[in-house]
């Protein structure tokens, strides 16, 4: 009887042991499913999609945080701002990283791109420090201590040969937190995603519904001179990134000037060109980011020449004509993803 009763307990806490095993291997075996994470970084939207066995949201917070406290200018504790302060001159690895691509790009454009420009972006009001519309006077000033070739890094420092230097990695940060978010979902398992960040994107895979992700890109709409007939365009991608920018959402008129956010470092000014927006597909979304920036200072014509001399990126550039109508350009590596 005895034993009868013990084995009986045995036998329920064998049972009661197998259910929790299988309970445990059922979460932990957690079947992978389509997650999405959208929010605002850097006065912008996110939308992140990604099938994963679980979330991974503390881990692109954590990416963001970490790319704000070394990039961002408007950050006063960031890196970025103690080093245009002069308090350190001491890099970390996302600085570092931004950096030596930066000179890559900068050598590549003609100095088309340079993240140096951070005194120029003060001084034509899009900054930290609002401006008013500059003279030639200040901006030939300002000049003599803009171009990241008065900079050079040795070791972990940087060196500037100018205190007044100051750097300003917006126009790829947003394009480096893509691939560094894709990089982690890719170290977690993930290979299915879209990671998009104000517009510029990352993709790999397929969706939820087993498809290519297709990308959306706007077409300009600018309601001054130019006919407003906005419209998108869709990319599609197995995996790759896409970057945008444009002159005709962040502009203003300053002294009866348009002025664009973007600016030639070359020669300080920030006039909206013909040129209105150029989008850029590439492996990774930093290389996007940065060349459809620099396209932006370069114009159609050397826009053009680099779609010829690197194959391998995607271009399409809309301008004006002279009655204002949208010309669209592409080249054929860009005219292969659209699907309409
Ligand atoms: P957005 O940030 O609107 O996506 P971009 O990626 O083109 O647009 O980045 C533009 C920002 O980059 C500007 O607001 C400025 O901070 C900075 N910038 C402006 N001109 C240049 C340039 N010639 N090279 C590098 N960065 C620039
Ligand atoms: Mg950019």
């Amino acid at each position: 009887m005895n034993k009868s009763i013990f084995t009986s307990r045995r036998y329920i806490a064998i049972l009661v042991a197998l259910l929790i095993g299988v309970v445990a291997m059922v979460v932990g075996n957690k079947r992978k499913h389509y997650i999405t994470d959208a929010g605002v970084v850097w006065t912008t939207e996110y939308h992140i999609t990604y099938e994963a066995r679980h979330s991974l949201s503390d881990s692109i917070i954590a990416i963001f945080n970490a790319i704000d406290m070394s990039a961002s200018p408007y950050n006063e504790k960031s890196l970025v701002s103690r080093i245009n302060n002069n308090a350190t001159s001491v890099v970390d690895s996302l600085f570092a990283k931004l950096y030596n691509a930066s000179l890559y790009f900068n050598k590549e454009s003609g100095g088309a791109f340079d993240p140096t420009v951070m005194p120029l972006v003060n001084a034509w009001g899009f900054g930290y420090k609002s401006g008013s519309l500059p003279t030639q006077a200040t901006l030939d000033s300002l000049l003599s201590f803009t171009g990241i070739n008065k900079t050079r890094l040795e070791g972990d420092s940087v060196i500037k040969s100018d205190n007044r230097i100051k750097f300003d990695f917006s126009s790829i940060a947003k394009g480096l937190a893509c691939d560094e978010v894709a990089a982690m979902l890719r170290r977690n398992g993930a290979e299915n995603y879209v990671v998009e960040i104000g517009g510029e994107v990352v993709v790999s895979g397929k969706n939820a519904r087993g498809l290519p992700w297709h990308v959306s890109v706007d077409l300009p709409a600018d309601n001054d001179s130019t006919v407003d007939h906005s419209s998108t365009l869709l990319i599609e991608l197995n995996r790759g990134a896409v970057a945008t920018s444009g002159s005709y959402r962040k502009n203003k008129t300053v002294g009866g000037r348009k002025v664009s956010h973007i600016i030639n470092p070359l020669t300080g000014q920030a006039d909206v060109s013909s040129l209105l927006s150029v989008t850029i597909i590439a492996a990774d979304c930093m290389t996007a980011d940065a060349w459809a920036t620099a396209c932006m200072v370069m114009g159609l014509d050397k826009t053009m020449q680099l779609a010829q001399k690197h194959p391998e990126l995607g271009v399409m550039t809309i301008s004006a004509d002279d009655d204002g109508n949208y010309v669209v350009w592409a080249n054929a590596t860009f005219t292969n993803h659209v699907v309409m």
